[in-house]
């Protein structure tokens, strides 16, 4: 039977709903707006249309945006005066800097200026380390988006074999992480693959819950799965024929009883978490619990 599709454009519907009304009430009860200042350096097509989506969705919820795009030119020392400003403006409560950066920037040190309480990327090095200690303040928008899809989709982790292809610092880490936290929607046995993986198909076909997240379309086949098995792909690639994900769908949708599409699975829950950080930040940084 064909899977079920875990649909990332309804479930963060839902998400988005709830955060309208705590923003609301926040506003009625404590006076309070969160605010999110995003970062543009540069004409990257892709980063203008991902922070076109991050500012339209503030303005769905009620959270104030402040959009800031800066010219390619712009030297890293300008850009850490920004950040400082930006550290200390009561109104804004979120920074996330849209990456890419150009070449001439260190990404490294522009992250590490966030104070880690504004850090609703959740990649500062104060928050990585808090979220592999099982105690967050802000989550990744990614991997907390993946969970909260097999949270709400009803997929049970605990004791499951967890399998994650890739391993980067904004994906597979954190998820792999989290997922193997004492914790409910979590208390899973996780294994992570990458390039240096000997027999990758011998670890996917164990998998009760595959997480792909390599950046490659196909890299997932059907041989490569169970019957069974709970697929989220968290790839996006943009070929000539459009938007395909990092699994190869129609084939391992017929082995799989739940399954991501993309478009319209990962990729929207990670702006509904960005918006659930903006509100926690906010929340945080005037002591509401
Ligand atoms: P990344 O930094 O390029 O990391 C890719 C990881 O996959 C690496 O660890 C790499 O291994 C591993 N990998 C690549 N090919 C592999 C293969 N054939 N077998 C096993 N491992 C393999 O990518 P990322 O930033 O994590 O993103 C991954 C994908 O998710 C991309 O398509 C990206 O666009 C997408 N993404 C989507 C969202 C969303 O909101 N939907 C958010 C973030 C990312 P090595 O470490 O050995 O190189």
């Amino acid at each position: 039977m064909p899977a079920t599709l875990i649909k990332g454009s309804e479930i963060s519907k839902q998400i988005k709903e709830e955060l309208k009304q705590e923003v609301s009430l926040l506003k009625e009860k404590y006076n309070l707006v969160p605010g999110l200042a995003t970062i543009l350096v540069g004409e990257d097509e892709a980063s203008k249309v991902y922070v076109g989506q991050k500012e339209k969705t503030c303005k769905e919820l009620g959270i104030y945006s402040e959009r800031i795009n800066l010219p390619n030119s712009t030297t890293e020392a300008e850009l850490l005066l920004l950040i400082e400003r930006l550290n200390n403006e009561s109104k804004i409560h979120g920074i996330l800097v849209q990456l890419p950066l150009p070449k001439h920037i260190n990404e490294t040190n522009v992250l590490y200026a966030i104070d880690p309480k504004k850090d609703v990327d959740g990649f500062h090095p104060v928050n990585v380390g808090k979220l592999m200690l099982g105690e967050p303040d802000f989550i990744p928008c990614t991997p907390h988006g993946i969970q909260e899809l097999l949270i709400r989709s009803g997929v049970d982790t605990n004791g499951a074999e967890v399998v994650v292809v890739g391993r980067s610092n904004i994906v597979g880490k954190p998820i792999a992480n989290m997922l193997l936290q004492k914790k409910k929607g979590a208390n899973a046995t996780v294994t992570i693959c990458h390039t240096g993986t000997k027999d990758l198909a011998f670890h996917t076909k164990r998998a009760d819950i595959l997480i792909v997240a390599a950046g490659r379309p196909k890299t997932i086949t059907a041989e490569m799965v169970k019957e069974g098995v709970v697929v989220i792909d968290v790839g996006v690639n943009r070929l000539e024929t459009g938007l395909v994900g990092d699994v190869d769908f129609e084939a391992v949708k017929e082995k799989a009883k739940a399954i991501t599409p993309v478009p319209g699975g990962v990729g929207p829950m990670t702006i509904a978490m960005l918006m659930y950080n903006t509100v926690q930040a906010a929340k945080m940084q005037s002591g509401i619990k």
